[in-house]
């Protein structure tokens, strides 16, 4: 797992005249599982995407244990809200898929020399997934949809994982199993997590620290370490 910085961190959308990230300081340790909170338009995704290196920012520096972060990487997998899921490729393919992909133009991973078969495997038991491996996205519920997408980000073993109201779509029946699933695949794949999300009971339950944004977009109002529960 890897650690993430962001410092002094200032950003103007194009034309914008008010910052989207005001001077935003930020460390996150390895293995942490941050989530960031804060009403519609507080800047949540804009932080995200600047660490996913899919934004750029005016002032300051993000990086991933000491690198400067300039574009995205394999070191960063990215979740969306919307599953983005090939729909001509099999939940397997999909998984299998992307990594292939990657592999081309990021560069290779330490997890390229590992069997892709096996760790795809692995992947679909720890989701849950295997029973419709040879199924297409459009015949799966939004839920197992989501548990793809997942599967498919954690294919290269990336150190971080950024989710971005991953489970807004879902009901919340689904999202609770989703919630316990997450924290299982962030116990044993020890991955960096930073979840974005406005949902407190949700950022509370699954954080280890909460970053509660201001209204006013682009602040950091205060980060809240959660207590863990008593054994
Ligand atoms: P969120 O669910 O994060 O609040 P929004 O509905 O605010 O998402 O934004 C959806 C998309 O529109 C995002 O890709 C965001 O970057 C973009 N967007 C949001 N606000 C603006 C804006 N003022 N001008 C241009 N694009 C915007
Ligand atoms: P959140 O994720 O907390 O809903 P965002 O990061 O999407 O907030 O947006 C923060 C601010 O930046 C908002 O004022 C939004 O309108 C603006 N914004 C977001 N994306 C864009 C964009 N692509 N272009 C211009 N403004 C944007």
């Amino acid at each position: 797992a890897l650690g993430i910085q962001c410092d002094h961190v200032w950003k103007y959308y194009p034309g914008a005249t008010t910052p989207a990230l005001r001077d935003v300081s930020l460390n996150i340790g390895p293995n942490e599982f941050v989530t960031f909170v804060g009403a519609s338009g507080c800047g949540k995704s804009t932080l995200l995407r600047t660490i996913a290196g899919l934004e750029g920012y005016s002032q300051g520096r993000v990086s991933v244990d000491g690198r400067l972060i300039t574009a995205p990487g394999p070191d960063r997998a990215m979740v969306f809200q919307h599953y983005s899921l090939y729909p001509w490729l099999s939940v397997l393919d999909n998984i299998k898929f992307c990594r292939q992909l990657k592999t081309h133009t990021q560069g290779r991973t330490s997890a390229d020399v590992e069997d892709a078969a096996g760790r795809a495997d692995a992947l679909l038991r720890l989701m849950g997934l295997t029973h419709v491996a040879k199924s297409y996205p459009a015949a799966l519920s939004g839920g197992m949809q989501q548990r793809v997408a997942i599967a498919r980000a954690l294919m290269s073993r990336p150190p971080i994982l950024l989710m971005d109201e991953p489970f807004g779509a879902l009901d919340a029946q689904t999202r609770e199993v989703m919630h316990d699933l997450i924290k299982h695949v962030h116990k044993l794949e020890r991955t960096t997590i930073v979840f974005v999300t406005h949902d407190v009971d949700e950022a509370i339950y699954l954080g280890d620290r909460v970053v509660l944004m201001a209204p006013r977009p682009g602040r950091i109002d205060s980060i809240v370490n959660v207590p863990l529960p008593p054994d």
